[in-house]
């Protein structure tokens, strides 16, 4: 089987690909009932999130759905919202601002680069949310949330966060940061199966109903209704959310994200002091980087296809860059059923193409 370390979907354990096999089940009927309930209750456990303050409501499509369903169910249309972009999914959020017409203002910075606080800040008016990527995957860089958390605290702004590449593994302080909404999907750090994408939100945040309805699909008061009744207003993708349940387990039975950004930790050190040896530098500076992700150079003399090739050949599957990028960085992710083994095969195998 193949390695893939693209960030997502990842290898899954077998534990996880059994529970796919699980009886068929109509979405009607009590035993999806006390399916759902139990994700919806094991995603707010992950961060200790008390019930009474926030619901996850859980959707049948990939990250993005989460996203935009995010963005166009808790931004009023009297709101203001600031895009802070520095990559392809922050581009995105603009993107979902600019199709539905919310009124927003984005502020656009180079792919990778960190995103500085307060700098021109002033000239924007009437911000009432902000909504920006965690882990931005363009280039593995985790931008750092807590100042821009305090400012909007300190400005009574929302923030929605995309985190659907470090929910799970990195840390997100939703007791201090005035979080609205969180989006994320089953099949990056949770290890799941793509299919299953979910927003953490406030219930404030939903109960203030200053929003009129944009989407029939997306709408996260619709879900929230209906999943709090144990329902759901569309038919959701069972098996994926059988596969869910049981990574959430598995999960939590390893010690939660703490661990899994440890064990993620772990195997990018690996990679980055491997791939240091042989000559491959990483993007960004130590530190700047996300445990899930790393962008690394093209060493002289390869290009991308050929070291996807080479690895392909040996049962690895490593990430282009993305746009811009694509001429000159390769990425690596380190998600999913991995073992140290196939770190250091990997480690072996770029060796061998480089040499
Ligand atoms: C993967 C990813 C998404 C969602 O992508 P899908 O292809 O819709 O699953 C959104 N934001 C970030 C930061 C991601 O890494």
């Amino acid at each position: 089987m193949e390695i893939l370390l693209n960030p997502g979907p990842v290898n899954l354990s077998e534990r996880v690909r059994k529970a796919l096999l699980k009886p068929d089940l109509c979405h009607r009927e009590a035993e999806f009932s006390q399916l759902q309930n139990r994700i919806r209750e094991k995603l707010l456990r992950i961060y200790d999130l008390p019930a009474t303050g926030w619901a996850a409501v859980v959707l049948t499509g990939s990250g993005t759905s989460a996203m935009e369903a995010m963005v166009t169910s808790l931004v009023p249309q009297q709101g203001k919202l600031l895009i802070l972009e520095n990559g392809v999914y922050g581009e995105r959020l603009t993107r979902i601002a600019e199709i539905y017409g919310i009124n927003h203002v984005s502020l656009r910075h180079e792919w990778g680069e960190e995103i500085k606080i307060g700098k021109g800040w002033a000239q924007f008016k009437d911000i009432t949310h902000l909504a920006l990527v965690h882990h931005e995957t363009t280039s593995g860089r985790l931008n750092d949330i807590r100042p821009i958390a305090e400012y909007c605290a300190a400005n009574n702004i929302s923030l929605l966060l995309d985190a659907v590449s470090s929910f799970g593994a990195e840390e997100i302080d939703f007791a201090n940061w005035p979080i609205a909404g969180c989006a994320a999907t089953a099949n990056k750090c949770l290890h799941g199966v793509p299919g299953t994408s979910f927003v953490i939100v406030r219930r404030e945040a939903l109960l203030e109903g200053k929003v009129s309805q944009r989407s029939l699909y997306l709408d996260l008061p619709t879900y929230l209704t209906h999943q709090e009744r144990g329902g759901t207003p569309f038919t959701q993708s069972v098996q994926t959310f059988y596969a869910l349940d049981e990574a959430l387990d598995e999960h939590a039975e390893a010690g939660s994200w703490q661990a899994r950004r440890a064990c993620f930790r772990g195997r990018m050190e690996t990679v980055r002091n491997g791939l240091l040896n042989l000559g491959v530098k990483p993007l960004l500076e130590e530190g700047g980087s996300s445990c899930v992700l790393n962008a690394f150079h093209l060493p002289d003399g390869i290009d991308y296809q050929t070291l996807h090739d080479g690895l392909k050949a040996r049962g690895f599957i490593i990430y282009a860059g993305q746009g811009e990028f694509a001429k000159t960085l390769f990425r690596i992710s380190v998600m999913g059923a991995l073992t140290d083994g196939d770190i250091e095969r990997l480690l072996a195998a770029v060796e061998e193409i480089l040499s």
